[in-house]
């Protein structure tokens, strides 16, 4: 028999960059496990940080948090909400993870005697992490390339991916591009050649792609296809309309399945695949569109004009949403507005808040105010890592009586520092990848609503963040009817707080929102958009 061989399939991007490359990687990975292959995914990034934990939101979107404490890019979030890719930090490195090896290397001595030069050093070293996931447990490889044809920083990445079909075959490998077809309205007509171009940029690297995903506004039809493919020395089949979506993400597998992409793949790439079964997604695809009711969630932030700071909550209440047949509207708020607003005007009409995570004091007292205003109106509340640190102080301040009480982050002479830093953090002095963060477990509270909607006792999940809820006053908060329902069964730090008294205020030290998909809503966020349907509900009822 012969040795087993894993394939390689690299996606490229040209033309403009937020074609949506992640969610198509996520897409292509998707739809080839449910041809039953055993899928791994990575993305290389070509900036200078060594990963993006050290990015502001506002450059840079989410940052996506693995279970091994990985700091990652957005698209890993498309990658493990789309399919069962086991990813760890080998899944996503940038030019910068790449050099400091590299020059760690040359230090030590590895390279002696030799000249270090991009080419073949940095190369090899690119080329051994692409090559790392291989296995015999592992058919194919998506490896997507951040970034746009003819970026000078990606060059080094598309020489070292230009290569790999020489060490393993080019018969192993599939290079995808995904470009732009841009409508002009004013010629009527879809242009083909800002493709053709970018197309051409690859060719002149050495790399022919073998399909090209082509996006666009509007269908184009077959004679625009086969103009691109002649003109791009790609077959006919091998061109693929990704026109825009008019309801959701989960449309993008079904649509590249309707156009036969896994089987192309699967052709191509001389796989041996079961046939295909998408009624899952097609199922999911028909909820979205056929809601029974419609909440409304304010998420108070201090990102919310970026539309990926928080993409992994809003893709969390859309899971919730699928899972109560809601279709979950998001009133974005500025925090920092907040605080210059009337917060009963503003939230008055919403049928749940969320704080979600962040850094830095701006809008602090605008998510405060938020918290104020639902624990005091029973509307559901749920706040992430940040979220449950305010929420700790609101009710310090107002409930518990400690005034002026504050996080050491905001406020580091607080008389009350009810969220502060541990002796371990405070020694540690880079910024870099020392958070306390990935999975952690944590052991859940009989006759909590977090044990109940978990149905389980231990749980594991993600943390990023550096503070924590002083163990000091945990008594006092407790005696004031704070549940603290959920404790990391290491170190004993409080992970779950709520109030029992209320219809769902619930908030939690790590990230739940990392770990929820499209067919398995995570538990909080299903229990939070329950109680925000009841609110609905009652509202409602109380119209008539
Ligand atoms: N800034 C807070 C901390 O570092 C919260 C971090 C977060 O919300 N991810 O602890």
């Amino acid at each position: 028999m012969a040795a087993h061989q894993t394939k390689h399939i690299f996606v490229t991007g040209g033309v403009v960059s937020s074609l949506g490359k992640g969610l198509t990687s996520a897409a292509i990975g998707l739809l080839l496990e449910k041809r039953g292959l055993r899928v791994r995914m990575q993305k290389l990034d070509p900036y200078i940080n060594v990963d993006p934990g050290t990015m502001s939101p506002f450059q840079h979107g989410e940052v996506y948090v693995l279970d091994d404490g990985g700091e990652t890019d957005l698209d890993l979030g498309h990658y493990e909400r789309f399919t069962n890719s086991k990813l760890t930090k080998d899944s996503n490195f940038t030019t910068g993870r790449i050099y400091s090896t590299v020059i760690a290397k040359e230090r030590k001595g590895e390279y002696l005697g030799e000249t270090v030069q991009v080419v073949p050093h940095i190369t090899n070293e690119i080329k051994a992490n692409i090559r790392k996931l291989a296995s015999p447990d592992v058919d194919v490889i998506i490896t997507e390339l951040g970034g746009t044809v003819g970026d000078i920083e990606g060059l080094p990445f598309l020489e070292a991916i230009r290569q790999i079909p020489l060490d393993v075959g080019r018969q192993n490998c599939l290079f995808i591009h995904l470009t732009l077809i841009p409508y002009l309205k004013a010629a009527g007509e879809a242009k083909t050649k800002p493709t053709q171009h970018s197309v051409g940029q690859l060719r002149q690297i050495g790399i022919q792609p073998d399909i090209l995903i082509v996006r666009t506004e509007r269908e184009l039809g077959r004679e625009a296809t086969d103009k691109i493919a002649l003109f791009c020395n790609v077959e006919k089949d091998a061109v693929i309309e990704e026109p825009d979506k008019e309801y959701s993400i989960y449309e993008v597998p079904l649509g590249l399945m309707d156009h036969k992409l896994d089987q192309l793949i699967v052709d191509k790439l001389g796989l041996r695949a079961d046939p295909i079964d998408m009624s899952q997604w097609a199922d999911l695809l028909h909820k979205v569109k056929n809601p029974s009711h419609e909440v409304t969630i304010a998420v108070v932030g201090k990102y919310i004009q970026h539309k990926d700071a928080y993409k992994s909550i809003y893709e969390a209440l859309d899971h919730a949403g699928i899972a109560h047949s809601a279709r979950v509207l998001v009133k974005r708020i500025e925090a920092e507005e907040l605080e210059r607003q009337d917060v009963d005007v503003v939230l008055g009409g919403v049928d749940g808040i969320l704080v979600p995570g962040g850094f830095g004091m701006r809008g602090i007292e605008g998510k405060i105010d938020a918290i104020r205003f639902a624990r005091e109106n029973e509307i559901p509340f749920f706040g992430i890592c940040l979220g449950m640190q305010c929420a700790v102080i609101e009710f310090a301040r107002s409930v518990v009586g400690l005034a002026g009480a504050n996080s050491t982050e905001f406020d580091t002479h607080t008389h009350h520092p009810v969220i502060c830093m541990l002796q371990e953090q405070k020694k540690i002095e880079e910024k870099g990848a020392t958070m306390r963060l990935g999975a952690q477990p944590c052991r859940l509270t009989g006759g909590s609503r977090a044990r109940e909607v978990y149905n389980t006792d231990l749980i594991s999940e993600r943390h990023r963040h550096r503070y924590e809820f002083n163990p000091v006053y945990r008594e006092e908060f407790v005696r004031k009817g704070f549940e603290v329902s959920g404790v990391n069964p290491d170190n004993g730090l409080a992970e779950i707080i709520e109030i029992p008294n209320h219809p769902w205020f619930v908030a939690v030290q790590f990230h739940p929102e990392f770990k929820s998909k499209p067919p398995a809503a995570h538990p909080l966020f299903s229990g939070f958009v329950q109680a925000a349907c009841s609110r609905h509900r009652q509202r409602m009822e109380l119209t008539v």
